[in-house]
């Protein structure tokens, strides 16, 4: 029997600590928050988005950073093995829309409660409220165990804290997005301190902020069926079709969120030329004649009063002057150098992105402790012997519809098995 140290109960966490005190080995479960599990109480709206229902190679093509590093994490636990491991634990799960997998109930509430049942089940000791500030090692620098500082209900520290050994230390800290839920970026730290490379950090799955003050009368006017399209300089780097919406500062939705997720390094070196193709469905041609249809319908009227024909409420207002135009011109005035402009505002809709919103706003962390130092095939340390790294707090990040969550259960799964193989002597 090993004795063993998990600072973080969030996904990672939890699910390392329920799959190793299951095989008898005494673990203590260490977290700053008041409970356990935090973040994935928001996950998925509330509902908890825990997986996607799709075999392994699907579910690597989701994983933007380093999918190959993960490769024995997911062979050894994926997407549908998590689904029957849950249901083996007494949750009932459904798949909806995407393969997206949630619990039956909707409710994040009943995956936090699966895990607790079982970390009650195994004896594993939960300590809440406890800080943990440090990382111990030995001279031969192994890692040992842990500094900690109890803390109060307020969050301050009560007390110098005490020092906890253990035969194997695993950091489930997270990344930093949403900090409220306990995300303070401490494992990069611990990784920082012992000379580990922890990649650049970015705010991931966010919205994007633009420049152009005319989104501030569309705020709040959601798009379906849109093509986005992102350039950096002259290569297009982004073209997707989804859903989106605008906001007082930018745009954010679906489509967006992705999009930020490919383009984070890119955004704030210089600003990124967009576009919204409005009318995907139809070519340039084809608005040509719907537009010469519909003016010749609409001579008389203004342009502002016709365009409600193509366009959403919000817009009506915002197309003609994006496309130089007065809208209070009449239709029959309308050149068809105009009417050409129209059509290229609705194909060729530009935005100027200039940041990404922060990390209170970002679903994940894209970056964090380098894969290279980390072993694939135990999630161990390769200079540290008996510290591992799972979760969010490594330099994996993926698509949102279930796919980051499982990178939290599989690389938990894969780090108890290697900590249980070395602790009965059987490892590879
Ligand atoms: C709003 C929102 C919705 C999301 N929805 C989904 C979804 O539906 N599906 C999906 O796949 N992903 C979703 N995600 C992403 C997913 O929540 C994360 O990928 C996942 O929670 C990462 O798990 P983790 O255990 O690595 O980190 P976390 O869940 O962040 O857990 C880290 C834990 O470590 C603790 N901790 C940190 N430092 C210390 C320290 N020094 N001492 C003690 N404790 C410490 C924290 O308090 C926290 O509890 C969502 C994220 C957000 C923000």
């Amino acid at each position: 029997m090993a004795k063993i140290i998990i600072v973080g109960g969030g996904a990672a966490g939890m699910f390392c600590a329920a799959l190793l005190s299951q095989q008898d080995h005494q673990v203590i479960l260490l977290d700053h928050n008041e409970k356990l599990g935090k973040k994935l109480f928001i996950t998925g709206k509330g509902r908890c988005n825990f997986t996607n229902a799709c075999d392994e190679e699907t579910y690597l093509q989701h994983v933007l950073t380093n999918p190959k590093f993960l490769y024995s994490a997911i062979y050894h636990l994926g997407p549908m093995g998590m689904i029957d491991l849950l249901e083996s634990w007494g949750l009932r799960t459904k798949v909806e829309r995407g393969r997206r997998a949630f619990p039956v109930s909707d409710h994040a509430s009943d995956v936090i409660s699966t895990l607790s049942r079982r970390l009650k089940q195994g004896g594993t000791e939960v300590r809440l409220l406890t800080d943990v500030t440090d990382l111990l090692y030995d001279e031969e620098g192994r890692a040992i165990g842990v500094h900690l500082v109890p803390l109060d209900q307020a969050g301050s520290r009560v007390g110098k804290g005490e020092d906890l050994y253990a035969d194997a230390v695993v950091v489930a800290t997270g990344g930093l997005s949403y900090p409220t839920t306990g995300s303070t970026g401490d494992g990069y730290r611990f990784a920082r301190e012992r000379g580990l490379k922890v990649t650049e950090l970015y705010p991931s799955l966010v919205p994007l902020v633009c420049q152009e003050d005319y989104l501030r009368d569309m705020q709040g006017l959601s798009l379906k069926n849109v093509e986005l399209h992102i350039k950096n300089g002259k290569k297009e780097v982004y073209d997707e079709f989804g859903e989106m919406m605008f906001t007082h500062f930018g745009i954010t939705g679906p489509l967006v969120l992705s999009a930020s997720a490919k383009i984070g390094p890119l955004i704030g070196v210089k600003p990124l030329k967009t576009w919204i193709d409005l009318k995907p469905a139809v070519s340039k041609d084809q608005l040509d004649d719907r537009l010469v249809k519909l003016f010749e319908a609409n001579r008389n009227k203004e342009l502002k009063n016709v365009l409600h024909e193509l366009y959403p409420a919000k817009m009506v207002p915002v197309m003609p002057k994006v496309a130089g135009l007065e809208g209070e011109i009449k239709v029959h005035d309308l050149t068809k150098k105009d009417r050409l402009k129209i059509v290229e505002t609705t194909k060729h809709f530009p935005l100027t992105l200039t940041a990404l919103r922060s990390y209170r706003e970002a679903v994940v962390t894209k970056g964090g402790v380098s894969v290279k130092e980390v072993d694939p095939g135990s999630m161990e340390v390769k200079k540290i012997p008996n510290l591992y790294y799972i979760g969010e707090v490594l330099d994996l990040d993926a698509y949102t519809g279930g796919y980051n969550l499982q990178i939290a259960w599989s690389t938990a799964a894969l780090a108890a098995a290697a900590i249980d193989d070395k602790a009965k002597g059987t490892s590879k």
